[in-house]
């Protein structure tokens, strides 16, 4: 009698913030949707953003069930005072406390072994940040693969960077320099850069500890077995091409992974509670006509200064465009409450967790003012939506000309400075800029592509496509790894 062949099983860790969690969370669902057993370890704060998310019907035809495994988070002496109650990275908005956080999170070293120990598992899929999970990997004798929240196109300019350091030619800050080595003539300005890149000898020490990081999340990535890419080859074939062949490491871009959520409810499910009633988002935006609204959001992290917020107000309303802004929940302005009163009915402002992918796939929706987060700009591409880009930290810049220089899908509002803050730009470029998008011949073009870009993302996810045949392919390659297990296929 033949034995019954064990399903391959993958543990997924994530690291807990906003833009790490959701795209895992999505990616566990697209391994579980072609049969693979499916475990996701957590903490108890962040479980219930899974679990919600997970009780949506969303891939194509399997519904099979993820197990979650909740760890606890580390709240002690050691956990340099991370206090009870949060456990997450976007709810610290100080660079110091956020790297605390992520000292932490090596105290879970322990509970991830244990989870290892209980399931053994065939392969361990961990964040880039989350660097112990190399070593836990290799105990179990397992492969360990790293998630970045990136494409290969900014991967390969950070590779570009520390290599050649093209930095170091320019007389200043505001100066340009190209990239070198790189498929397209991409150029940046020092002050573009992260602050811990910038080589300056007078490193505080906060960008001190953060390039220790870095410098670790670099040697994550190239040790590890290989590396998941939310991105989908036609995006960016040269790029994927340059870090497979010339950077030399395995990689599998199986995005854009949000698309697995196709209907109403799991778009609206994904990530922390709406601060929005569904259908009254839904029936906000079924009044107005298509390709007419403007989405404004700087994702999870960025906090907004208020002169800026108050300059965006007068951007939008010179722009005259209906607008959909939201504000993160401790982003508030007394002019900001009377800007809303008067533009109510044009304006909808959404204060806290906004459902951004239901939102962006309506066709209402006409540009998207983006702080080029990979996983905003990539849920942008995928629904066809023209941007203004407005890059305000960690690779937000390379990615802003991707999007501009590259594909050719946005306008820059013209942001010069790396800063955690959102500030400086004058309420005149935020009009030009949303209506260079909007309206007239140029608006038309970037539409053009940017829907282009969309049906090159859905053709990638389906059945065939690239996303599906490079998601296909790991996971026969993670089946034949040892013999440990066979892949069931449909
Ligand atoms: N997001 C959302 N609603 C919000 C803010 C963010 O759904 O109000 C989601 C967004 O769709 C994306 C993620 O949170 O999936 C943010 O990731 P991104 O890489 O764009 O930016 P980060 O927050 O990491 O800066």
């Amino acid at each position: 009698m033949s034995a019954e062949p064990k399903r391959l099983h993958v543990v997924f860790f994530p690291l807990m913030a906003a833009g790490h969690m959701i795209p895992i969370i999505d990616i566990a669902k697209l391994f579980a949707s072609h049969h693979v057993k499916t475990t996701i370890v957590t903490t108890p704060l962040n479980a219930p953003t899974l679990t919600k998310a997970l009780n949506t019907t969303t891939t194509t035809t399997t519904t099979t069930t993820i197990n979650v495994e909740v760890i606890p988070f580390p709240h002690s002496n050691e956990a340099d005072g991370i206090p009870q109650g949060i456990e997450n990275f976007h709810k610290f908005n100080s660079n110091a406390m956020a790297f605390n956080f992520l000292k932490a999170t090596t105290l879970l070293q322990q509970s991830l072994e244990q989870i290892l120990e209980k399931h053994k598992p065939d392969c361990l899929v961990a964040d880039v940040l989350l660097t112990f999970a190399t070593d836990v990997a290799a105990k179990f004798n397992i492969p360990r693969l790293v998630f970045l929240p990136a494409n290969c196109f900014s991967q390969c300019v950070t590779h570009s960077l520390i290599k050649y350091q093209p930095f170091k030619t320019v007389s200043s800050d505001n100066e340009e320099f190209l990239i070198p080595h790189l498929p397209h003539e991409v150029k940046l300005m020092k002050s573009q850069l992260p602050k811990m890149m910038r080589g300056d000898l007078d490193m505080d020490i906060v960008n001190t500890k953060w390039m220790e990081i870095f410098v670790q999340a670099m040697e994550t990535e190239s040790k590890s077995y290989g590396v998941i890419f939310n991105s989908f080859y036609e995006l960016e074939p040269q790029y994927a091409d340059y870090y497979r062949n010339v950077i030399g490491r395995k990689a599998w871009s199986i995005g854009p992974v949000s698309l697995c959520n196709r209907e109403n409810e799991a778009k609206f499910q994904r990530g922390e509670d709406s601060c929005i009633d569904e259908h009254e988002c839904l029936n906000w935006l079924n009044s107005k006509n298509p390709n007419s609204v403007v989405y404004i959001c700087f994702g999870s992290l960025a906090q907004v200064s208020n002169s800026q917020l108050e300059e965006i107000a007068m951007g939008l309303e010179a722009s005259e465009q209906d607008f959909i802004w939201v504000l993160s929940s401790s982003e508030k302005d007394d002019k900001i409450e009377e800007f809303e009163k008067r533009v109510q009915g044009k304006g909808l402002i959404i204060r806290g967790w906004a459902p951004q992918v239901l939102i962006l796939d309506h066709q209402a929706i006409g540009a998207f003012v983006t702080h080029c987060g990979w996983n905003s700009t990539l849920e942008g591409l995928s629904c066809g939506v023209p941007m203004v880009t407005w890059p305000v930290f960690a690779e937000h810049f390379y990615i802003e000309k991707l999007v501009t220089q590259v594909l050719e899908t946005g306008v820059g509002v013209g942001a010069k400075e790396w800063n955690r803050m959102v500030e400086g730009i004058k309420w005149e470029h935020i009009r030009d800029a949303i209506r260079k998008v909007m309206v007239g011949e140029e608006a038309l073009e970037l539409r053009s592509k940017a829907k282009k870009m969309k049906d090159l993302a859905r053709k990638a996810v389906e059945v065939g496509g690239s996303s599906y045949c490079d998601l296909s392919s790991l996971i026969q390659e993670l089946s034949s790894y040892n013999n440990a297990t066979t892949y069931v296929r449909d």
